[in-house]
């Protein structure tokens, strides 16, 4: 038999036995969301679901709609004329279908509908007539028209907005409401014509033409370029294609007693309980989030609805009940008759997820595990952005109020395009954008953005969700500016504001400010927080640690969590102006005499950073790390520079020039750098052991109650022989001291795993090792064999060519770098059962990778201090999705 590709609605339950997750990764979750429902008895429009698999296999095929599927589709065209006893084209009972992307994973905005699919010029005068409602024919009409040439046939939106806009201008109304049947009609022929025009044909009258286009368009939109960031950003991998959804159309545009609307059974801003959402009248779908009116609060349709309402109410409890989590729906009323027309676990900002997560434990729906499943880990990153100063709120006087549409405190400069936002935003200023409203274009502009200001739409515009989904602050629907695009400038409060002056937002009021309110750093210790972060320490296995090389990070990294220090370089220490000039010296010796001369100089400097790092870390471990960078980067460049260094050193500034000359490497990353540093020169090795045990003897002996053990990491080792070599040195230094001391202080020796070959021969290694930290920045750079820094250049080819799906110093390569982990801890564990491993790289803090760290056994992941609160959580998950 051959496969099935596509399942009607009423099907798609029983079909996968009601499990949801193969009821999603097949039918999609818009799909199975609507099966779901249908199953429930919930009042939804009836059609069918062609698979994720189809999608695969469109691609397989070269992007084609191979005559199997096409074949499955007629049969399924014929049962759904069945079920809703209308036919495509038919001039008593048209069928008008919307078709519908879904993919596994909500990507909201990203891929394409088409709504109102079945019309043509006799169609469209059987349903005026059969209606008696001429206006809403031809509005379906002109929609259609506008979303089949745009997402289809990529003829673009703009011309059909324009010629929206020039005939409300002609006929002097604001809305599209306001226009008449005529209007609308004229609006058709303009836009049949604008078709023709762009594209040198005709529009397409058959249903069926329609539909296999808009089809094939849905596949064709998994591949496009906002489709591609969004699965990039969110980790998706391309292989899962979408489904696609034919429904019959439920219309929210025939009037008055008609609308559509969008809710959820929580805030998705604050996570407060209770319905949220927005309902426009006589519109349909995307009206309500593209900001073309504002739209009602939802409470307000109980007035003009009660009968519809009612029930929807029911319908939200239903759906939360049976998914455990807040739901996120769209519905159409028709004629006082509701339509369920979509649900989903809500997307919500991290305020929100955290508030949800405990109440829903507390409420008995959920268990704790599952409250701590359910938070994106990555979203926490949103909740250690600033907030305003309190005092400072409350002199402020606001200039005007929007919809607080996302919480977060924005204060920055105006500006009014995407564009300049990213210019700005780039060379680190701090900006809010201030738009009529946004659209999928400004995602970038967005992100560069401290805040974004709208004046049109609401909660669920594109603005809204967006900047929820980013963690940026928003403000949108503030109707009193007057807004002046083209000039760069608005009005608001009798005040014209230009690009460049000051504004501040409140995301959590609505409340704008034409002054720059200062802001404070947020804390993880309290409330929902805090409950969260205390869940995810009593479930995760690994330990979380955090790179900090200064005192200040090293206690910032501690409130937040962390368990001690899994990094620590010193070569950052040096770069210190004026510790500078000594290292200079010390490369620029000619004798070891020389040399440790110039390390005298630096040892009491370091030692006094060790102890502040032992001192800001309570007692927990602390790895420190031997200088790793090659020598060059610390040589001067300035000629007054040189001099100055040739004056220190009784030396000449031609010789100065001559050891710099000498210092150059074709390939620094690859030269004279880490452990060869102590191989070359042991004095150095000699003097960062002796700055870090007698830091540790100091602090020890200022806090007896505290172990302190420091962990000497010794980075870029290949070869068991060289990291004995330097081992060595540590140990007689180390010893030496101790004993002198009298002090019983134990330390330990490691070394970063960060060369293949060190993986490769981690057995012999690990004999010497008390503990292995994978350095995945420079094991990644060195196993692909290209450099972090230059990868810039051809990765974006890489992506859009499908070879890579993500960049590999961002989220651990696990099939070919994690392959190497596997190995080394493996080989590791067994040749020294007491070793404890780690990881430092920048992949510490990526939730995916560490889940990966967590299944090869990794006693901690290390990252920089604003990501520890994610890597516990995140450690968290990885331990319970271990325990299934
Ligand atoms: P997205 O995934 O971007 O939300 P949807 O497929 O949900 O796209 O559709 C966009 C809009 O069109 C939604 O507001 C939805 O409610 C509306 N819509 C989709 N199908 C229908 C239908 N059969 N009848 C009425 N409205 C529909
Ligand atoms: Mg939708
Ligand atoms: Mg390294």
């Amino acid at each position: 038999m051959s496969k099935k590709f596509l399942y009607l609605f009423k099907e798609g339950h029983d079909a996968f036995g009601g499990d949801q997750t193969t009821m999603k990764n097949t039918l999609g979750g818009k799909g199975a969301g609507l099966a779901e429902m249908t199953h429930a008895g919930m009042p939804v429009p009836q059609g069918f679901t062609i698979t994720t698999e189809a999608c695969t296999k469109y691609y397989e095929d070269g992007r084609k709609i191979n005559d199997e599927i096409k074949a499955q589709i007629m049969e399924y065209i014929a049962k759904m004329e069945e079920i809703t006893g209308k036919k495509f084209g038919d001039m008593e009972n048209p069928l008008l279908v919307s078709v519908r992307s879904g993919a596994r994973a909500s990507m909201p905005g990203m891929m394409d509908t088409i709504l109102n699919l079945g019309l043509n010029e006799q169609v469209v005068h059987v349903i005026a007539e059969k209606s008696n409602n001429p206006r809403w024919a031809w509005d379906c009409y002109r929609r259609f028209i506008q979303m089949f040439s745009d997402v289809v046939m990529e003829v673009g939106k703009k011309y059909f907005e324009k010629l929206i806009d020039a005939m409300k201008e002609k006929k002097g109304v604001t809305f599209d409401t306001e226009l008449t049947a005529e209007d609308l009609h004229e609006l058709a022929n303009q836009f049949k014509a604008e078709y023709k025009n762009q594209l040198g044909k005709d529009f397409p009258d058959d249903p069926k033409e329609q539909l296999f286009a808009a089809i094939e368009a849905v596949f064709r939109s998994w591949d496009n370029p906002r489709a591609n960031i969004y699965r990039m950003d969110h980790d998706i991998p391309y292989s899962w294609g979408t489904a696609v959804n034919v429904q019959m159309m439920a219309f929210g545009n025939m009037g008055d007693d008609c609308g559509t609307g969008v809710a959820f059974t929580r805030s998705p801003a604050t996570g407060s309980k209770g319905l949220f959402g927005e309902f426009l009248t006589n519109a349909q779908g995307e009206d309500v989030v593209a900001g073309v009116r504002t739209p009602m609060p939802i409470t307000e349709m109980e007035q003009k609805f009660p009968e519809a309402f009612k029930q929807f109410v029911e319908v939200c409890q239903t759906l939360e009940n049976h998914y455990h989590d807040m739901q996120d729906m769209e519905f159409t009323v028709e004629h006082g008759k509701l339509y369920m027309l979509q649900t989903r676990n809500g997307k919500r900002t991290a305020a929100a997820a955290i508030k949800i997560a405990c109440d829903l434990i507390d409420e008995g729906m959920i268990s704790e595990e599952e409250a701590l499943m359910q938070i994106d880990a990555k979203s926490l990153d949103m909740l250690l952005h600033p907030t305003f100063d309190a005092a400072a709120l409350k002199k402020a006087q606001p200039v005007g109020k929007g919809i607080a549409a996302s919480p977060g405190a924005a204060a920055g400069t105006i500006v009014f395009t995407a564009e300049d936002a990213v210019v700005h935003g780039k060379r680190g200023e701090k900006v809010v954008l201030v738009r009529l409203e946004t659209s999928p274009e400004d995602i970038e502009g967005m992100k560069y953005s401290q805040g974004i200001l709208t004046v049109r739409g609401g909660q669920t515009s594109h603005a809204a969700v967006v900047a929820r989904g980013m963690g940026t602050c928003c403000v949108s629907g503030c109707g009193d500016i007057k807004m002046d695009e083209e000039n760069k400038c608005f009005t608001l409060a009798g005040k014209v504001y230009h690009e460049g002056d000051v504004l501040s937002l409140d995301g959590s009021t609505g409340n704008i400010y034409g002054e720059l309110i200062p802001t404070v750093p947020a804390d993880p210790n309290s409330g929902y927080f805090g409950r969260i972060m205390e869940l995810a320490d009593k479930y995760k296995t690994m330990g979380v640690r955090t790179n900090a090389d200064t005192p200040k990070d090293a206690k910032q990294a501690a409130a937040f969590g962390a368990q001690g220090i899994g990094l620590c370089r010193t070569e950052h220490m040096f770069f210190d102006p004026a510790r500078i000039g000594a290292f200079r010296e010390m490369i620029c010796s000619e004798t070891v005499a020389e040399r440790e001369a110039a390390l005298a100089k630096i040892e009491p400097m370091q030692q006094a950073d060790f102890e502040g790092l032992f001192e800001a870390l309570d007692g927990h471990p602390d790895t420190i790390r031997f200088l790793d960078p090659p020598l060059h980067e610390f040589v001067p460049t300035d000629e007054a520079d040189i001099e100055a260094l040739a004056k220190t050193q009784g030396k000449s500034v031609a010789y100065i020039k001559q050891v710099i000359n000498d210092l150059h490497e074709f390939n620094p990353m690859m030269g004279h750098r880490g452990c060869r540093l102590t191989v070359t020169y042991p004095e150095i090795g000699v003097m960062q052991t002796r700055a870090i045990i007698k830091a540790a003897l100091a602090v020890q002996g200022r806090h007896p109650d505290w172990q302190v053990v420091p962990e000497i990491m010794i980075p870029l080792v290949g070869e068991v022989k060289e990291y004995k070599f330097v081992k060595n040195i540590v140990v007689k230094t180390a010893d030496e001291l101790i004993a002198a001391s009298g002090v019983a202080l134990k330390y330990e020796v490691g070394t970063m795993i960060e060369i293949p070959r060190a993986a490769l021969t981690a057995d012999e290694i690990a004999k010497e090792a008390d503990f292995f930290c994978f350095g995945t920045n420079d094991l990644t750079q060195m196993t692909f064999g290209f450099s972090r820094d230059d990868a810039g250049k051809f990765l974006p080819a890489y992506y859009a060519n499908k070879i890579y799906e993500s960049d590999p110093f961002a989220r651990l390569d696990t099939i070919g770098v994690g392959k190497l982990m596997e190995m080394a801890v493996k080989l590791g564990k067994a040749a020294n059962p007491k070793l404890h491993c780690g990881i430092c790289g920048e992949h510490g803090g990526d939730p995916s990778s560490i889940e990966f760290c967590n299944e090869i056994g990794l006693n901690y992941v290390s990252c920089s201090p604003y990501r520890v609160p994610i890597a516990r959580l995140s450690a968290a998950q990885a331990a319970i999705k271990a325990k299934k």
